[in-house]
């Protein structure tokens, strides 16, 4: 099992992870979405913006998928079924929480439904 300690520590992450995406959507709705710094300097300005307008949709829709997950992950937290696979219930490791504190599934269980889609 997970210590109240290691609990806490993917709390916060999660907590974090979700006020930064909270701020990438309001930036989205705003059209101030960040372009990629290294790739500006080889586009005009035209191109950026244009570039800029359809990343805009799929970043916004990207980030509320995102939202969701950590929202999600920290409901598990509070149920105090954090760290479980929601598909077989078995303890994640801790490698795969630390890469992705929001992961619902384990390696395993990915794995099966990447195959099935
Ligand atoms: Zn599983």
């Amino acid at each position: 099992m997970l210590s109240a300690d290691e609990i806490t520590a993917f709390r916060q992450l999660l907590q974090q992870q979700l006020a930064e995406t909270c701020a990438a959507v309001q930036s989205a709705d705003t059209g101030t979405v960040m372009l990629d710094q290294t790739s500006v300097g080889r586009l005009s300005r035209m191109d950026a913006m244009q570039q800029q307008q359809a990343m805009t949709k799929g970043l916004k829709e990207r980030t509320q998928r995102n939202q969701r997950r950590l929202q999600a992950a920290l409901d598990r937290i509070q149920a105090g079924t954090f760290g479980l696979c929601c598909r077989c219930g078995e303890l994640m490791t801790r490698e795969r929480l630390s890469a992705d504190p929001a992961s619902p599934f384990c390696t395993g269980c990915q794995n099966e439904i990447e195959e099935e889609k």
